[in-house]
């Protein structure tokens, strides 16, 4: 007989383990603590959608080419149905920097270096009415679990066999041949489990920023703005900003704010303070701008952004049978990268992959942690360097006598002057750099070939002043002129 299986949790990571396993035949029940979306279209999602169980289901989301190909190869109706929603790609054609626009010419893999984004309410709701459909899939919401329900085999070793926690009230219990905990960020799993001395090691780190997001609509009768050389996202060392074309005429724009600036991130809430940061992007403006689009919503903050990786397997190969973790409870990452949801569906399809495979619990609990190792542990460690660059970056910004060492201004040359440029006016270097970005190869891997290499050098060696037509104009003031323009004042304690 077909295995069963328990899903805690129906977010995005819930709803990949469905769409992995469903097809295998696995009979699939996933708690869901939250209401159901209303029955309605992604207007009521997005305005009467109560989900307190994703604080972030309100801040702007994207799902990267290497999850949208997974949906699209695996799940070709629910791309139609996403797009029909309203959901939008945005393709490697639509990215071109204008310099580029010209000359190109589209190769085989560029149609599915797409970005998929929309309001995340949206995203959700359609991956979920799917999901409900498939086979042998049930949803079954307003169950909070409280605790995993364990068997002990031997000292420090459990299998897990179901689950206690109560619906609208009332006390249950479910059980499964499998558990998988997909509750998110805070799921009460992990810390059950240590407690009872299963092993669960853990590693973790803050990302350094706090997260600022509104939502807007095109006004009746206007397009969105022309793209022009001040491009759509952008650093500015202490804000880093993200447009984020949505569905049915929606967009957000989400402010990223180093934790240390903290008059900004006080400040940054108010949505005339929002806006008149919006105003001052370039970027931005033009999308913003009253005449353009209206706000649909508040300042949606977010903070307490880690990194963090668990493993439920010990170091002499102690794991807990039956129960596996699948995304953020299992791996968190900083949103920045756009990568949550991909790691999510990639750990659900590596999962699949394993319960094919083996079928013994302890060498499947085994396989499943080296596997999502083996798999994401490079975009791991290269967010997490390049978090701790922002962090040492955003200090430095804020201090008006810092002077860079010879080493940091010539990393910072390379970056600004040869990187960046190098990817704004070759295309195959720009297809290379957005691989990586799209999570299709490995970070890094396109600028260690020697021949990538070469040309960043070669463009690196032009100097500013012949590769001047190639910078994009300035991304936005910089903070002392920010502050001033926003009428912030920087509090003597803060300033230390
Ligand atoms: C501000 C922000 C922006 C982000 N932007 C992006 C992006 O652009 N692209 C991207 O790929 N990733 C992004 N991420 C990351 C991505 O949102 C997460 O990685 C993803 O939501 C993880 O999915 P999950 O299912 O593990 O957790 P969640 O989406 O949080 O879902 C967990 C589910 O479990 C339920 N639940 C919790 N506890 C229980 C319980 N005890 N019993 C029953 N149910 C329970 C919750 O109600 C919820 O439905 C962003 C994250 C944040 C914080």
């Amino acid at each position: 007989m077909a295995e069963t299986v328990l899903v805690i949790g129906a977010g995005i990571a819930g709803l990949n383990v469905a769409l992995a396993l469903a097809p295998t035949g696995r009979a699939i029940t996933l708690l869901e603590r939250d209401a159901p979306p209303p029955t309605g279209d992604a207007e009521q999602a997005f305005f009467d959608w109560n989900r307190r169980g994703v604080g972030h289901l309100r801040h702007s989301h994207a799902f990267l080419a290497r999850l949208r190909t997974i949906i699209k190869d695996q799940h070709p109706k629910l791309l139609e149905q996403l797009l029909a929603a309203g959901c939008r790609e945005i393709g490697f054609a639509d990215m071109l920097p204008e310099a580029l626009k010209a000359s190109y010419a589209p190769l085989p893999g560029d149609r599915d270096m797409a970005v998929l984004t929309s309001r995340r309410t949206t995203l959700e709701l359609v991956i979920r009415r799917y999901v409900e459909a498939l086979p042998g899939v049930t949803i079954q919401s307003g169950v909070t679990v409280r605790n995993l329900i364990l068997e002990t085999l031997e000292e420090g070793q459990f299998r897990v066999v179901g689950v206690n926690g109560d619906l609208e009230g009332e006390a249950g219990e479910w059980r499964a041949d499998l558990i998988i905990d997909a509750a998110g960020r805070n799921s009460p799993a992990p810390e059950q489990l240590a407690e009872a001395g299963a092993g669960v090691v853990e590693e973790a780190e803050d990302c350094g920023i706090l997260y600022f997001t509104r939502h807007y609509r095109l006004l009746e009768g206007q397009g969105e703005p022309p793209r022009t050389k001040a491009p759509g996202t952008g650093d500015l060392g202490f804000i880093k900003y993200g447009l984020f074309p949505g569905d049915n005429r929606c967009f957000s724009i989400t402010l990223a704010v180093p934790e240390i600036e903290m008059e900004i991130r006080q400040n940054i809430v108010r949505p005339e303070i929002f806006d008149r940061i919006c105003a001052l992007l370039p970027g931005i403006a033009p999308w913003t701008d009253p005449a353009t689009a209206e706000p649909i919503s508040k300042v949606f903050g977010m903070g307490d952004l880690r990194s963090r990786w668990r493993s439920f397997v010990t170091s002499d190969q102690r794991a807990t049978l039956g129960f596996f973790a699948v995304g953020d409870s299992l791996i968190r990452t900083n949103p920045l990268y756009g990568r949550g949801c991909s790691f999510a569906a990639i750990e659900a399809q590596i999962l699949g992959q394993v319960l094919r495979q083996v079928g013994e619990p302890s060498a499947r609990a085994r396989l499943y942690d080296m596997r999502v190792r083996d798999e994401l542990t490079v975009y791991y460690d290269n967010m997490r360097s390049q978090d701790r660059a922002a962090v040492r970056r955003a200090l430095q910004t804020r201090d008006p006598n810092h002077t860079p060492s010879l080493r940091g201004r010539l990393t910072q040359s390379f970056i600004n002057d040869g990187v960046r440029i190098a990817v704004r006016s070759d295309i195959d270097l720009l297809r290379a750099a957005m691989r990586d970005f799209h999570m299709i190869d490995p970070p890094g891997a396109w600028l260690k070939r020697p021949a990538n290499m070469a040309k960043v050098m070669g463009w690196w060696a032009r100097g500013k002043r012949r590769n001047a037509e190639l910078y994009p104009p300035p991304l936005g003031p910089d903070r002392r002129a920010m502050m001033a323009e926003l009428g912030i004042e920087e509090t003597a304690a803060a300033a230390q």
